[in-house]
């Protein structure tokens, strides 16, 4: 029942906001509500050693919610949000969705919007929110056909509307804010390389930073293509200089406020990118409570 009325409220709203859009909005919330629960509420009694945690990390384990979880990492552009969002998603066995990958299979489709959608990015603009949640709508929706439960979104919400249409049609459990320091961003947006036939993300970058005025190093070696993909790397067209100090500024813009949508809702966990894959992965996992998650995936392999 309360999901009908915050559903329907959610639609009235979309309604509201802009009538040319209804559809798409009923679209997604027609997808999502069936994943819909109770909302996790922050109990600093039972959180006593984990202060800067969302409580709702203390029931992970327990999977109280008898669903998969519906997790969404934030994080500036090159940050490494699809690395962990994917890493994560082969752990818990639920699927990776990358709001970023939806835009680029639909420009590559050269579908309707494939010329529309190729100038918006190619310029590091924000495609509208109609579009993208009509794509991740539809993605939504292929996915619960094939039996699909829970998610890890990577790039969205992207803006604080994205951000309250979602929260109004099903509960949103945690947001990994990943955050990284700002010289590695771009450094690590420019040697990203993707392998045109699997589609695997690797990066020719070696970032060493020396320790200065108080502030500690850091270094976060390349991560190689193997041999078959090597030949196969490409380039995303968003990702030259020019461009991603403009996604950048859109990011501080459009999607830093989305930080605080989540921080007041008690759903926003802070993770500091302490270097590459190897010092970071176990402390990202030990953030999360799941290190022995881990550690019985490896035994079974
Ligand atoms: P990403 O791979 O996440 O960096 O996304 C690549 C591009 O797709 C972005 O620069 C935007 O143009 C578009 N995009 C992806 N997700 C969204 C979103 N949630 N809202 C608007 N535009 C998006």
């Amino acid at each position: 029942m309360a999901v009908v009325s915050r559903c329907s409220r959610a639609a009235t709203a979309a309604t509201t906001a802009n009538a040319t859009t209804a559809p798409t909005f009923a679209y997604l919330i027609r997808s999502l509500s069936p994943f819909s629960s109770s909302s996790s509420t922050f109990d600093p009694q039972n959180d006593l050693n984990n202060r800067n945690k969302p409580a709702v990390l203390g029931t992970l384990k327990r999977e109280s919610k008898g669903r998969n979880v519906q997790w969404v990492f934030l994080g500036c552009p090159g940050v490494g949000k699809g690395t962990y969002a994917s890493r994560l998603s082969n752990l818990l066995g639920v699927p990776h969705i990358s709001t970023g990958d939806l835009v680029r299979d639909e420009l590559a489709s050269s579908g309707p919007l494939s010329s529309q959608l190729k100038e918006i990015v190619t310029q590091g603009k924000l495609v509208s929110d109609e579009i993208i949640i009509d794509l991740l709508s539809k993605r939504l929706e292929a996915g619960e056909a094939k039996g699909e439960s829970g998610f890890i979104l990577d790039g969205f919400p992207r803006t604080v509307r994205q951000a309250e249409i979602l929260e109004g049609v099903t509960d949103i459990d945690l947001v990994i804010n990943l955050k990284l320091r700002e010289e590695a961003l771009l450094a690590k947006c420019l040697g990203r390389r993707i392998c045109s036939e699997c589609g695997g993300n690797y990066n020719v970058a070696c970032i060493d930073i020396k320790a200065e005025n108080g502030r500690p190093g850091m270094y976060m070696a390349p991560l190689p293509p193997p041999p078959q993909c090597a030949s196969k790397l490409i380039t995303r067209p968003d990702d030259t200089e020019e461009v991603v100090k403009q996604r950048l500024r859109i990011y501080q813009a459009m999607t830093r406020p989305v930080e605080d949508f989540y921080r007041i809702r008690g759903k926003l966990l802070e993770f500091d990118l302490p270097g590459g894959i190897p010092e970071s992965w176990p402390k990202l996992l030990c953030a999360l409570n799941l290190e022995d998650r881990e550690d019985k995936q490896s035994a079974a392999a």
